[in-house]
């Protein structure tokens, strides 16, 4: 009688295609990653987790197209304190990088150097020091980007930086740099060069629509792929596309094009040795259109807002990416890139911040979104991972209630209920019950122990409500002499039928122990969460479990969220769960979020 019934949802043939979108050859081997669990190589693209510090505004040149730049005065250099406080946010949010950008030689304008005194630097690369050895100290690895510096500046900034950059911008001689002695395609060349000589591990790049031709493009890679054939120390190159701001000299300018922007990347891939990844910044319009054409990195990436400090919110960026990069696989990297640190291009003092990071990241792993999902549920997405006994679950924003019938979107909700599940799951863990959680890779995105689901909704009752009050002469609320199991065999054509102990037993889904088994595991999460919740005010009346199999254990698996459970206020009988939504009782988002208050006051949703 086992044949008709499907039994384990994840057993879902592999995802088809073998995409390469990316259009990577074979000769690049560092960015190609093999998905062992599909047998599908998913290209990788990479980013580095940073928090930004413009030490100073203030700058000598006077670029046609900048925004950045601003007269000394009031706040114009950050303080200590202040990028004390950005690095330490940085850390909080798991930043590997510390990236130190600001104006180029600041002290050859009148008026700036009080301000840098003030805080007792008398240069901004002094500063610079200074402030790289407390991201050091803090756990972060600086990269520097100074504008122009001679030899003996970069060798001094190199003792506490993992890596440097300098856009080349572009060899064209172009109206744009006319005030801007630093931008003087020589110099930004002389420097990439003695970079090289000093094996200091580089980002450089092209800036995109500022008056140079497509030629100019091409003379612009050229020129890098020939420094790097010499030095081998370009490890990025970034493809910037100026847009033009409002208020600068260039504000009618037209900027680059899309076509523009696909034309250098495609250009890149061509003249570049394989080694050096393509860069564009993700923020750029349509960089999904850009990634196909061969880009490999995605830069710095900071979950720590512009305006600094927004600790509740610390991961913005990260979801955007995963979106944009839905079929590749999205790792991280640190700021000298993995290379670099095999050839030891870098200061003996950086050695343990390397090498602690370098274990950061790997724990955190790689993040594989294929491009389609291996299920779909009516709230959740459930994607095949790097490994192959792990699955990554997005939590989405998607609502529904009667079988699908109901239907709605709310922001944030996937967040909520990924932050529920989360947390119920650790403490259930903790009380001894194996559950399929491993770890959180964004706020709406968990990834699990890949199981084989046992087709059941295991449901565990307190108080009489929902579907038992309908089918059943008992009134809602009424309390029940003890909790009681009662299982719903998963099929929604079907209308999920109610099934029993040995219909379970003859259509082979469970043993008879396993069964023993499962409903144990039901009360005990019954006595686990009614006393928790019990103390936070709040009424357990009923919620669903879904178990699943791996090497012969059983685990919880799915979610323990609002969307499960019902749960009542306990003086005033409130709905913070599902019904709210079912029954259109009120804003269903603010119910979710009530429950997350009291349950986690701590955490701000
Ligand atoms: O609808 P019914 O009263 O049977 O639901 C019992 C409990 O199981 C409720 O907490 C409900 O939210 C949950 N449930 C669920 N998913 C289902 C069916 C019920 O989470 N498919």
């Amino acid at each position: 009688m086992t044949t008709g019934i499907r039994i384990f949802k994840t057993n879902i043939a592999a995802e088809d295609g073998k995409r390469d979108r990316h259009g990577l050859s074979g000769s690049k081997p560092p960015y190609v990653s093999h998905a062992h669990n599909t047998g599908i190589m998913l290209p990788v693209i990479t980013y580095s987790r940073n928090v930004f510090l413009p030490l100073t505004f203030v700058c000598r040149n006077a670029c046609g197209y900048c925004i950045f730049r601003r007269p000394p005065g009031e706040g114009c250099v950050l303080s200590p304190d202040e990028v004390m406080r950005i690095l330490r946010c940085g850390a909080g949010a798991g930043c590997t990088e510390a990236l130190f950008t600001f104006g180029e030689h600041p002290e050859e304008v009148a008026g700036f150097m009080p301000w840098l005194e003030d805080f007792g630097y008398s240069s901004i690369l002094e500063y610079c020091y200074a402030m790289a050895e407390e991201a050091l100290a803090m756990g972060l690895l600086p990269h520097t980007n100074a504008g122009i510096m001679n030899a003996d500046e970069m060798r001094y900034l190199s003792e506490v930086n993992a890596s440097m950059g300098l856009m080349l911008e572009t060899t064209a001689d172009i109206p744009a740099h006319r005030n801007c002695p630093g931008k003087e395609p020589a110099r930004r060349i002389a420097m990439i060069e003695d970079a090289g000589r000093l094996k200091i591990p580089f980002t450089t790049g092209l800036l995109l629509g500022i008056g140079e031709t497509s030629s100019d493009r091409r003379e612009s890679l050229e020129v890098i792929a020939g420094l790097h054939r010499r030095y081998g120390h370009i490890q990025e190159i970034i493809i910037q596309n100026f847009c033009p701001k409002p208020g600068t000299d260039m504000s009618a300018f037209p900027g680059a094009t899309l076509q523009d922007i696909q034309e250098t990347v495609r250009m890149a891939k061509e003249i570049l040795s394989p080694d050096i990844a393509i860069q564009i910044p993700p923020n750029l319009a349509d960089a999904a259109k850009v990634i196909p054409c061969g880009v490999t990195d995605l830069g710095g990436i900071s979950p720590v807002t512009i305006d600094y400090v927004n600790p509740e919110h610390p991961w913005p960026a990260l979801d955007e990416l995963r979106v944009l990069t839905k079929g590749y696989t999205l790792k991280e990297r640190l700021c000298i890139h993995p290379e670099y640190i095999r050839r030891g291009w870098f200061h003996p003092r950086l050695r343990d911040c390397i090498k602690n990071l370098e274990n950061a990241v790997h724990m955190r792993g790689t993040f594989v979104i294929p491009a389609k999902p291996l299920y779909e549920g009516k709230a959740k997405s459930v994607y095949s991972s790097e490994k192959p006994d792990e699955l990554i679950v997005v939590f989405r924003n998607d609502m529904t209630a009667f079988n699908g019938v109901k239907h709605d979107k709310f922001t944030g909700k996937g967040k909520l209920n990924a932050t529920a599940s989360e947390f119920f799951m650790k403490m259930l863990e903790a009380e001894g019950i194996p559950t399929h959680f491993i770890r959180m890779s964004a706020p709406d995105t968990m990834i699990v122990r890949r199981l084989e689901m046992i087709p059941l909704e295991v449901i565990v009752r307190n108080v009489a409500a929902g579907s038992m009050t309908k089918k059943y002469p008992v009134a809602e609320g009424t309390v029940l002499d003890w909790p009681v199991v009662t299982m719903d065999y998963k099929d929604d054509e079907r209308g999920d039928p109610m099934i029993n102990d040995d219909l379970i037993q003859v259509f082979h889904i469970l043993t008879a122990e396993e069964l023993i088994q499962v409903k144990k595991m039901a009360m005990d999460v019954n006595r686990v969460l009614s006393r928790f919740f019990d103390e936070c005010g709040i009424r357990l009346v009923d919620f669903k479990l879904e178990f699943g199999k791996a090497a012969g254990t059983i685990y919880l698996g799915d979610e323990i969220s609002m969307d499960s459970m019902r749960l009542w206020d306990k003086v005033t009988g409130e709905s913070f769960d599902k019904d709210v939504y079912r029954f259109d009782k009120g804003d269903v988002i603010t119910a979710y979020r009530n429950v997350l208050k009291r349950i986690i006051p701590d955490v701000e949703m």
